[in-house]
């Protein structure tokens, strides 16, 4: 393949990540790696408390959607459920499924 093509293909790919249902793009092999990536920038432990159980993944921002792990890893940060919770400035009880 020529490197154009080659791309033209990534941006493709890109534009797909980024727009298609946040919930889809959680399943997807780009979020499982990058995900990893996060927990391995910070060893497994929760970015505001170092509490080490349940860690959720927090985004800064969500422009970069699709090129977080090629560029914007530093958008991405571990989180204890708790943590996460304040963060998003939940009630316990709707701490489950926030991102
Ligand atoms: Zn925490
Ligand atoms: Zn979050």
């Amino acid at each position: 393949m020529k490197a154009k093509d080659w791309q033209r293909e990534r941006k493709a790919e890109r534009r797909r990540l980024r727009t298609m249902p946040y919930r889809e793009y959680l399943k997807t092999e780009e979020w499982q790696v990058t995900r990893r990536w996060v927990l391995l920038r910070f060893e497994n432990k929760c970015a505001d408390c170092g509490d080490e159980a349940r860690l959720q993944i927090h985004h800064l921002t969500y422009e970069f959607r699709g090129n977080e792990l090629a560029k914007h890893l530093d958008t991405l940060i571990a989180l204890c459920p708790a943590c996460h919770g304040r963060r998003h400035n939940l009630p316990v009880s709707a701490r489950a499924n926030i991102r």
